[in-house]
């Protein structure tokens, strides 16, 4: 369309940037339909769990103060419930992010002298402090709570006789992280998750399995609690707030792990029962209800940044063409230079903060220095469009979400334009 490419010329897209990218999306229509197949389904998963708990206006009401009673909170919680198929679920924004949902449900779960597993590798960089693998005040290990991992095997898949071994009679909770994370590993599908839990429970059926969650909701139609998983968690600023929910964590599981997590969340005897709204309903249902579509957008988004830049020599992972279970895209560009040129590019297609610069920086959890673009309506929010990534070889960025698939295509045409413009790389239209 000649007026929407002049309107991106003068956006800062080249011609030969825009051609490009228009050449990738012609081989994507089908994958594309696929992907919008997943949504309708998910949203017609999230639209009858909302029915059948009858959610009306009433739900939608704040409340502040100890949030006795709180009939849109409790209700949301048998929505989340339901679309997870769950017995129970905790979803607050008194849970301040992803980590912090983490830390309730391992800290709710695990007593002194009992061990943690990991059977897929490091877990994510914040988790380090978290379990203690990194010394830090408060860890699990401080509280006598050790950790044992076993890595991947070098093809990606789970090195079943090493777990196996690594499970004692300590055992008692696995952690599952679903996503890559900032590891160059593959995402695990629900499938794998399932094949994984169903070993664990074999050889011991009392091991807690736990799923770190997050940037795979509404990715697959299947969730990890509907292959044998006891907890996912996962945080609302990622998919399944949906863009709206601007503060907020979930837990979904058994009743057992969830009644655990609530006195942990809040105080032993308390629990569920309080924990005020501060008014933030309207916008979890309404994030809820959008994150299929959001989720869609992502993805589509992830694909098409793997079909720009692996053609380029860029290692992508995961690849151009593979099976996606999460809306993570891994960019190896190999440089710090790079990192930067293509964050620049992210943060110059915001709605927010769009003329702002991003550079490495300290950030609190994580080891390296990280650079992070987001030009967001809700700070630090994953699920609208961002990059970030540690800086450390390979010097990858990991680009993820967009509320709108056309935002999603401008900000990595964009992205693009930038790498372009520093002299480190050249497209080519056929
Ligand atoms: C984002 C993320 C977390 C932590 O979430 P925060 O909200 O950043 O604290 C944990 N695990 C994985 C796999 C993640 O992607």
């Amino acid at each position: 369309m000649k007026e929407l490419f002049e309107l991106y010329e003068t956006m800062g897209i080249s011609p030969a940037v825009y051609a490009y990218g228009e050449q990738a999306l012609e081989k994507l229509k089908e994958r594309f339909a696929k992907i919008d197949q997943i949504a309708e389904y998910n949203q017609a998963k999230v639209l009858s769990a909302m029915q059948r708990n009858r959610v009306s206006a009433a739900c939608f009401a704040a409340t502040t103060g100890y949030g006795y009673d709180d009939v849109g909170r409790d209700n949301l919680e048998r929505v989340y419930a339901d679309v997870f198929h769950t017995e129970a679920a905790l979803v607050r924004p008194q849970i301040t992010c992803g980590t912090h949902a983490l830390t309730v449900a391992l800290a709710a779960n695990l007593l002194p002298g009992d061990e943690l597993l990991s059977p897929v590798g490091r877990p994510y960089d914040t988790l380090e402090e978290v379990i203690g693998i990194r010394e830090s005040p408060c860890s699990l290990k401080e509280y006598g709570v050790s950790y044992k991992q076993v890595d991947l095997l070098p093809d990606g898949s789970f090195d079943y006789e090493g777990i196996e071994k690594a499970i004692t009679p300590k055992t008692k909770l696995v952690t599952i992280q679903r996503s890559k994370g900032y590891a160059m590993r593959p995402t695990f599908s629900v499938t794998q998750i399932g094949e994984l839990i169903a070993f664990i429970k074999n050889i011991r059926s009392d091991i807690i399995c736990m799923v770190d969650n997050c940037y795979g909701e509404f990715v697959e139609t299947q969730e990890p609690s509907d292959v044998g998983a006891d907890m996912v968690v996962g945080s609302l600023i990622k998919n399944p707030g949906g863009g709206l929910a601007p503060i907020g964590g979930y837990i979904c599981g058994t009743k057992a792990c969830i009644s655990r997590c609530s006195y942990r969340l809040s105080a032993p005897g308390l629990g569920q029962e309080v924990g005020a709204n501060l008014g933030l309903m309207p916008a979890f249902y309404q994030g809820l209800f959008l994150a299929p579509t959001v989720v869609a957008g992502a993805e589509k988004g992830a694909i098409f940044a793997a079909n720009l830049y692996e053609p380029l020599g860029y290692r992508c992972i995961p690849n151009a063409t593979e099976s996606r279970h999460d809306i993570i895209q891994a960019v190896e560009l190999g440089s710090e230079e790079a990192m930067i040129a293509f964050c620049k590019g992210i943060q110059a297609a915001a709605p927010v903060d769009s003329f702002a610069t991003p550079l490495p920086w300290d950030m609190p959890g994580y080891e390296n220095k990280v650079i992070m673009a987001a030009g967001a309506f809700v700070q630090g929010s994953s699920i609208e469009l961002s990059a970030d990534g540690p800086i450390r070889p390979p010097y990858a960025v990991y680009f993820q979400g967009g509320l709108t698939w056309c935002h999603a295509k401008l900000g990595i045409l964009l992205s693009l334009q930038k790498l372009c413009d520093a002299g480190l790389t050249k497209v080519i239209v056929k």
